[in-house]
């Protein structure tokens, strides 16, 4: 068990593009109090925002390539230091490489903390496409929707805060999901076996329905928050 009295507990979600990193995420924030860090969420503000930083990774994101490991590491370590990531953090989408894995240690190691639990989100290869290409949220609450899946009850209006605007990621399409899927299989994947090794890998059936892999998520989070 973690001592997470005094440090923030660390877990990670690995899985490709369309495992549900996101939105379990934002379940597992919601019921444990955690804080969801989305790197992809980060590099879209800064896109937004054009930082300097941003302009370098719009053309590789949009690409479905992976963004320098430099600018990556640098977005996260400011986000980690803010007051607000106190009881811990659920990282979605870092580490991708072995580099940023390696790096992330050095860096909690640096405030005595350490990766607590990383859940495998295991999926099949040909489904992820299409639940990446037909996926867009509500612009003000995040809320996830699919044009296949998961419509709201009334058609333009957002289930959970009533908002009217929706948006789409612009590499949420066939092609660039495509690249997603094998920059994850070439770079990421491998991280696996990795903290396998190191004795902290749980995995779950991510292509079971959104409530059941909710369920199985909790249970690896209640070991390390109990
Ligand atoms: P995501 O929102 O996690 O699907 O990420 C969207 C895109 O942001 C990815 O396809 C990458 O181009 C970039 N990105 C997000 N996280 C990382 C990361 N940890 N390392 C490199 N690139 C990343």
């Amino acid at each position: 068990m973690a001592d997470v009295t005094t440090t923030p507990a660390v877990f990670i979600l690995l899985g490709p593009p369309g495992a549900g990193k996101g939105t379990q995420a934002r379940m597992l924030e919601e019921t444990f109090g955690l804080v969801q860090l989305s790197t992809g969420d980060l590099l879209r503000a800064a896109v937004a925002a054009g930082t300097e930083a941003g302009k370098q990774a719009k053309a590789v994101m949009e690409a479905g390539g992976l963004v320098s490991d430099e600018i990556v590491l640098a977005i996260l370590k400011d986000r980690m230091a803010d007051p607000d990531t106190k009881r811990g953090v659920i990282l979605d989408g870092f580490p991708r490489t072995a580099g940023q894995a390696e790096a992330l240690d050095g860096l909690l190691a640096s405030t005595g903390q350490r990766v607590n639990s990383v859940i495998s989100m295991e999926v099949e290869d040909a489904p992820m496409i299409a639940r990446v290409a037909g996926r867009y949220t509500c612009a003000a609450c995040g809320e996830g929707y699919h044009d296949a899946f998961k419509q709201p009850a009334t058609a333009g209006v957002c289930d959970k805060c009533g908002g009217a605007d929706f948006k789409r990621r612009a590499d949420d399409n066939a092609e660039t999901a495509g690249a997603r899927l094998t920059a994850y299989h070439a770079q990421t994947a491998p991280l696996i076996a990795y903290y396998k090794g190191r004795g902290v890998l749980e995995t779950v059936d991510a292509m079971a329905d959104i409530a059941s892999v909710a369920g199985a998520m909790q249970a690896c989070v209640k070991q390390v928050l109990a």
